[in-house]
């Protein structure tokens, strides 16, 4: 078994092989803890954000989506805190000059890159927005931000979307963006990148009930997380003790990395900070007039806030498998074992062989279920090597083409958790992918398989 050191190796290595992540600027070096999605993972990522928002947005009637600017007027950093309070307390080794983030250190005395004992400067704060300049004058008057979350772009237009969406508290805006911070500390890969993407629901709620609510959305994240296919035993509540400038209470989801157990999404009680400060900075007023209590007040906010690529991330990790071979034990293949509805590819296709117009009906096969899936078209060595790319893709079905299927119009259709085999008509393949995926659960394989 791979040390979990090296699990995280090979991961990476399977990422840049298949074409899921590789880093961004490669033929340059690439660019400090930034990257890119290839074909796969821009699927995978697609389809995480793509469950979310249908459970988030499109199946409840209390949430309402939305896509704010990037780019806000820099009196939203000033008003959310992220000025004054978005600092990480810094200290240099005065030996190899690496930075540490000063709490990671803890009580070490040690660098721990170079060796040097008692080698560290003060702690220094450092900022961790990204700043820019408006316009063609670079002064202090055109300073912008790239944001480093997107929950204040929904602060903000509370207003805007409550009134022509006609909803009343308690309801929820939601969001999935690009967020940019300069971390002093990134890596473990993609975990913490400099620029990455959040899915971000704010729920806006009387405030006495705002601890009921921060329990319930507490238990729908996980089993949202659950619901993704995660392995159960992996994912862990971690309620903060010490808590941020605008929080009254905090949880994280947290998942069992293989470099420790680190935070996927954070639950807030934020109270009434959010919309008291924007109030006060902008002179608009947030009050809410809640016709049925007869009462005017400033909504609590329960935040739920999620990474998209710290959960891919975690998913691939969790669906990362290096087994035996079924028919070949001595051999090991690498597996993805995704839940299908997030595989980036449902369904590779296989002529068995190059000619006795194999490929035509392979072909054929492809063009119809493009429309139903996404599919891999695939001729290239042995039928063996075909699957074991598939399986390193996390394809849950590859089908191949072969002598019989000239015959009779069937197929067999290779599961990839079980390599169990089964054989069906050409015009079955949509059905038995969509009730196995409705289904399925990990290792359990095809009904009558062989
Ligand atoms: P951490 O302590 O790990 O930096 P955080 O507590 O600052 O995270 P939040 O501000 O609560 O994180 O952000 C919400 C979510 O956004 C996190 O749970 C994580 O999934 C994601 N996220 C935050 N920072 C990064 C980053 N630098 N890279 C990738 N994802 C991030």
């Amino acid at each position: 078994m791979a040390s979990k050191n090296n699990v995280m190796k090979d991961i990476t290595a399977l990422c840049k092989r298949r074409g899921f992540i590789f880093r961004s600027s490669e033929i340059y070096g690439g660019i400090a803890s930034t990257y890119d999605c290839g074909p796969l993972g821009v699927e995978l990522k697609r389809n995480v954000k793509e469950l979310w928002w249908r459970d988030i947005v499109q199946l409840r009637p209390d949430i309402e989506g939305i896509d704010s600017a990037i780019l806000m007027h820099p009196k939203v950093w000033i008003a959310s805190g992220h000025v004054d309070e978005f600092v990480d307390p810094l200290v240099e080794c005065r030996q190899c000059h690496h930075r540490f983030k000063a709490d990671e250190l803890k009580n070490l005395e040690q660098c721990p890159d170079c060796g040097t004992k008692d080698c560290f400067t003060e702690p220094k704060l450092f900022h961790l927005m990204f700043q820019t300049y408006m316009g063609p004058v670079q002064s202090e008057d055109s300073i912008a931000y790239l944001r480093p979350e997107t929950a204040q772009g929904i602060y903000v237009n509370f207003e805007n979307v409550r009134t022509p969406a006609r909803q009343k508290v308690p309801f929820g805006i939601a969001q999935i963006g690009k967020a940019f911070r300069n971390e002093i500390t990134p890596g473990n890969f993609t975990f913490r990148t400099r620029e990455f993407e959040q899915m971000e629901m704010q729920y806006f709620v009387y405030p006495d009930n705002a601890e009921k609510w921060y329990k319930y959305w507490k238990s729908q994240r996980k089993e949202w997380y659950m619901s993704l296919g995660f392995k159960m035993e992996n994912l862990h509540f971690h309620a903060h003790e010490k808590l941020a400038h605008y929080a009254r209470a905090a949880t994280d989801i947290e998942y069992d990395f293989p470099f420790g157990r680190s935070e996927l999404e954070g639950i807030h009680n934020r109270g009434d900070f959010d919309l008291s400060r924007h109030q006060e900075f902008s002179g608009k007023s947030f009050e809410y007039f809640d016709q049925e209590r007869d009462e005017r007040y400033i909504p609590f906010i329960i935040e739920t806030s999620g990474g998209v690529d710290r959960c891919i991330l975690a998913l691939l990790v969790d669906a990362y498998e290096v087994e035996p071979e079924r028919d070949n034990p001595d051999k090991m293949r690498v597996v993805l074992k995704l839940h299908p509805k997030i595989a980036p590819v449902k369904v590779g296709i296989f002529p068995l062989v190059k000619r006795d117009g194999m490929p035509e009906i392979a072909r054929k096969i492809e063009s119809d279920l493009r429309r139903h899936f996404m599919v891999f078209y695939d001729d290239g060595g042995s039928i063996g090597r075909r699957y074991r790319r598939q399986d390193e893709a996390g394809t849950p079905f590859c089908i191949t083409v072969d002598g019989q299927t000239l015959e009779d119009d069937t197929v067999t259709i290779r599961e990839r958790d079980t390599m169990v085999q089964v054989r069906t008509k050409i015009g079955d393949i949509p059905d038995v992918v969509r009730r196995y995926t409705v289904d399925w659960e990990r290792n359990k394989g095809l009904p009558g398989g062989k």
